[in-house]
């Protein structure tokens, strides 16, 4: 079981589609099954009309996945759209704040520094403080200061160290909304998951991930996939007014599901010269 878990703060665009096609690419080339999952956690960006847009226009594309959070649209699950599941979020936040292993923290972003992968590090240093409940907090969960392994199958053997990366990790934060680490893990436990595929940006947070799991008692990990993001010509990855040209936008620009998933493969450099594809072509281009 894969999945493809898209945040409902914008449209689809070009690197969503490529995301799609590896992750329902190589999931139906192993036999797998593809859940789609609205990654609404943050309440105060998500938006109903961009959770409905990204349904059309992954059922415009031909993406049908197995099971999601919309009728229609494969087998049907309300509990794919993480805003449902807020209950279960707390629930198992509190099994490990009865494990002692979890801290309330009211430092103010400002006050912390970037940690090594574009995060900000907190050093532990609020579990000591004993902050009282009446005071705004978040709440973290201590990362292990060790080396955790795991195998990519794109990036190929992988060491991290969850605590230097980016220290202690924020499960909830002041507002009450549980992060997207916190809710990715419990999500991707909960709904069977053992693959995951996502872009290379997100390969450095895979060790907390692990270590999120080892705490919720997780049997073994996913196998984890890490695609590379979209570059230009030079190699650099292509900016955000680039990426920002929504899928809706080639839509009525007079973009069909052929030329755009035709532009995705040629922009993941999967095929050779520009042009419209097939769903099956452009998916079986992935594969390569
Ligand atoms: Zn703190």
């Amino acid at each position: 079981m894969s999945r493809f878990a898209p945040a409902p703060t914008g449209y689809l665009h070009l690197g969503h589609v490529v995301s799609c096609l590896y992750v329902f690419g190589l999931t139906r080339a192993l036999g797998g099954q593809v859940l789609v999952r609205i990654e609404d956690h943050d309440r105060t960006r998500a938006r109903p009309e961009f959770d409905e847009a990204i349904r059309e226009d992954l059922a415009w594309l031909g993406l049908i996945p197995d099971r999601s959070p919309w009728k229609g649209l494969g087998e049907f699950d309300p509990a794919l759209r993480q805003s449902h599941r807020a209950d279960v979020h707390a629930a198992r936040l509190a099994d490990l704040a009865r494990g002692g292993l979890v801290y309330r923290c009211d430092c103010p972003r400002s006050s912390m520094t970037p940690g090594n992968d574009g995060e900000l590090f907190h050093q532990g240093y609020c579990q000591s403080r004993k902050i009282p409940d009446d005071v705004p907090h978040g709440l973290r969960i201590p990362m292990p200061d060790r080396d955790i392994t795991f195998h990519d199958l794109i990036a190929g053997p992988q060491s991290q160290n969850p605590f230097r990366q980016t220290g202690d990790l924020l499960a909830r934060d002041r507002h009450g909304c549980f992060t997207y680490h916190f809710s990715c893990a419990v999500d991707d436990l909960d709904q069977g998951v053992n693959l995951v595929i996502r872009g290379r940006d997100l390969l450095a947070s895979t060790g907390r991930q692990l270590a999120l799991r080892e705490l919720l008692s997780a049997p073994g990990s996913p196998v984890f996939c890490h695609h590379d993001l979209l570059v230009d010509e030079t190699g650099r990855k292509l900016g955000k007014r680039f990426l920002s040209t929504s899928i809706r936008k080639m839509r009525l620009d007079g973009g069909t599901p052929e030329s755009i998933l035709g532009l995705a493969a040629f922009l993941a450099r999967k095929t050779q010269h520009q042009g419209p594809l097939d769903l099956p072509s452009a998916l079986d281009s992935f594969m390569r």
